[in-house]
C-alpha cells in the first residue's frame, strides 16, 4: 500500500483511508473505530483528564486527546432509536434485556430467588376513539372483512387508521397519549391497594410485608396510541432480595392487576373538549410468568427469557412503528411561540418561522394522513386553547402527545441502565490500564480533573469506511449465528 500516492486516488473516502493506512499508528485508529461497534454518528471530543494523588497532588496519570492519532477521541452516540443509530440501539436493547432479565431471573446484583416470586406480564392498551381499519377474526380465528369491506394484508398502511377521519376523536386520542404516564401512575396506586385488599391488609400495613415492583415499556400501536407492557413482581418488604409473604401468589397478583386496571381512570376537563374520562381499553392481557423449572399445564409457558426479549424489542422501537417523525416540530428559535422578545417587554415576529412557531408546515411533514392529524391536533390543542398548557402538547406533538419515558422501572426492580453502562466503561478503562501496564488506581485517595470539549459528530471519510467494515463483520457474525454455524 505504501507505494500508492493517495492524492492520485479519485474517491475521497478511499483516498482518506489510504492516507490513514500509511500512518504508523493506523492500528490505533482501527481499534478506536472498532470500539464504537459500528455507531453511525460518534461524538468527537477533545480535552484531557488528570488523576492526582488526593494528598500530595502528585500526577498519577494524565490523558490528553492530543496523544490520539487524530488528536481527538471518538465516543459512541448512545442513541436508543434504531433510525438514528442501529448499532447503539442494539447496545441499548441488549442492556435493557439484561436489566429486565436480572429482575426476572436474578443476576447483576439481584438474587436468583426473584424467580420464585409471583410475577405477571401485562399489557395495558388504549380505549377506542372511533372505528379503525383492522383484520377482524371470529372466535375460531376465521378472518372476515374489515368494516370497509376489504380483507387487509398484515402490512397494509391503512391498518389502525380511522374508517372516518372526520368523526374520529382525535382530541381524545392525543389526550390519552398525553395522560398515559399519569394513568400508569394511578394504576400502580390502585394495584398496591388491590394487593393489600386481597391480603386483608391496609396499604400502610402492606409496606411492612410486601413490595410491588415494576418494569414497563411503552409502545405505539399502529393507530398511534400508546400502550404499556409491564412486568409486575411481588417481593418481600425490602424488594427483590427479600422473600414475599406466603399469601403472595400469582393468582392474587393476577386478580389485583385486573381489578386495578379496570378501576383506573382520569377525568379531564377543558372548554374545548368538555369533560372526558380517560381509561385503559377493554382489552386486558395478564399472564403469569412461569419459572423455567415449573411444569407446563398445556398452555404455552411465558418464560423469563421470552419476556425480557419482548421488552428489549419494544424499548428500541419507541415511536418508530407509527411512522411519526423523530424530532419536535416547533421552531427552536422562538420555541414555538412565533414571537421573539426584543427587550422592554416587547416582541417581534420570529423571522425563522414567520410567526408560525413551526420548524416546517405540518402539511409538509413526510408522514401518513392519520399521523399528521394526530400531530396537528396536538399543535392546535396546545396553541389555540389554554386548557392543557401543563401538557406542553406543541413540544410533544411529534410523539403524538406522549411525553413519558419509553422504559421505566421501580427502584427495586433490578440494576439500572446507568449502572450497566458504567460497568462497561469501567471495564474498558481497566482493559486500557492493563494493556499499558499501569498500576490500579484507588478512587478513595485520588482526584480526577477533566476538561472535555465537543468538537463535532461523525467520522472522517477514512474512518467511515472502517466503521462500515465493522458493521459488515457484525452483520455477518449475526447471520452465521442465526444459521447455527456459530455459537
Ligand atoms: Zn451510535
Ligand atoms: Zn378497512
Ligand atoms: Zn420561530
Amino acid at each position: 500500500m505504501t507505494d500508492i500516492d493517495p492524492r492520485t486516488v479519485p474517491s475521497l473516502f478511499t483516498r482518506d483511508l489510504l492516507a490513514l493506512a500509511q500512518r504508523d499508528d493506523f492500528d490505533r485508529i482501527e481499534t478506536a473505530v472498532e470500539r464504537l461497534a459500528g455507531c453511525t454518528s460518534p461524538i468527537q471530543l477533545t480535552g484531557h483528564t488528570t488523576t492526582l494523588d488526593a494528598t500530595t497532588h502528585e500526577v498519577l496519570r494524565h490523558y490528553t486527546t492530543a496523544s490520539e492519532p487524530l488528536g481527538r477521541l471518538l465516543v459512541a452516540c448512545g442513541n436508543r432509536r434504531a433510525t438514528r443509530c442501529p448499532a447503539c440501539s442494539r447496545t441499548y436493547a441488549a442492556d435493557t434485556y439484561h436489566l429486565i432479565r436480572a429482575g426476572l431471573s436474578g443476576g447483576k446484583g439481584t438474587p436468583d430467588t426473584v424467580r420464585t416470586h409471583p410475577r405477571v406480564f401485562t399489557t395495558l392498551t388504549a380505549p377506542s376513539f372511533g372505528p379503525v381499519h383492522n383484520r377482524p377474526t371470529t372466535r375460531t380465528g376465521k378472518p372476515y372483512p374489515c368494516r370497509c369491506g376489504n380483507h387487509h394484508r398484515a402490512d397494509h398502511p391503512a391498518l389502525g387508521t380511522p374508517l372516518d377521519p372526520a368523526t374520529y376523536d382525535y382530541a381524545g386520542a392525543v389526550l390519552f397519549n398525553a395522560h398515559a404516564g399519569a394513568l400508569w401512575a394511578r394504576f400502580t396506586t390502585y394495584l398496591r391497594r388491590a394487593v393489600a385488599h386481597n391480603a386483608g391488609l391496609t396499604t400502610a400495613e402492606l409496606r411492612e410485608h410486601c413490595r410491588v415492583s415494576f418494569a414497563k415499556v411503552a409502545e405505539f400501536q399502529k393507530r398511534g396510541l400508546i400502550h404499556f407492557h409491564a412486568i409486575i413482581r411481588l417481593d418481600g418488604p425490602d424488594g427483590g432480595s427479600t422473600t414475599p409473604p406466603t399469601w403472595a401468589t400469582p393468582d392474587l397478583l393476577t386478580d389485583a392487576t385486573r381489578h386495578a386496571a379496570g378501576r383506573t381512570s382520569i377525568t379531564i376537563t377543558g372548554d374545548s373538549i368538555g369533560e372526558r374520562e380517560l381509561t385503559w381499553g377493554a382489552q386486558l392481557d395478564v399472564r403469569e410468568i412461569t419459572r423455567p423449572d415449573a411444569t407446563a399445564d398445556g398452555s404455552t409457558p411465558l418464560t423469563d427469557a421470552a419476556v425480557a426479549g419482548y421488552i428489549a424489542k419494544y424499548a428500541t422501537k419507541s415511536a418508530e412503528g407509527t411512522g411519526t417523525i423523530d424530532r419536535p416540530i416547533h421552531c427552536t428559535l422562538c420555541k414555538g411561540r412565533g414571537r421573539i422578545p426584543t427587550g422592554g417587554g416587547l416582541t417581534e415576529e420570529c423571522h425563522r418561522c414567520q410567526g408560525t412557531g413551526l420548524a416546517e408546515p405540518i402539511a409538509d411533514l413526510q408522514v401518513a394522513g392519520h399521523v399528521r392529524q394526530m400531530i396537528r391536533t396536538c399543535w392546535d390543542l396546545g396553541t389555540r386553547t389554554t386548557d392543557f398548557e401543563d401538557l406542553n402538547l406543541p413540544k410533544w406533538a411529534h410523539m403524538l402527545g406522549f411525553r413519558g419515558h419509553f422504559s421505566t422501572k421501580s427502584r427495586r426492580y433490578s440494576t439500572t441502565l446507568g449502572h450497566l453502562r458504567g460497568t462497561r466503561r469501567t471495564w474498558q478503562t481497566e482493559q486500557a490500564r492493563i494493556r499499558d501496564g499501569r498500576p490500579p488506581i484507588d478512587p478513595d485517595t485520588t482526584l480526577v480533573v477533566s476538561d472535555w470539549r465537543f468538537l463535532a459528530t461523525g467520522y472522517n471519510p477514512g474512518e467511515e469506511i472502517l466503521a462500515q467494515t465493522v458493521r459488515d463483520n457484525r452483520a455477518a457474525t449475526q447471520r452465521l449465528r442465526r444459521e447455527g454455524d456459530l455459537k
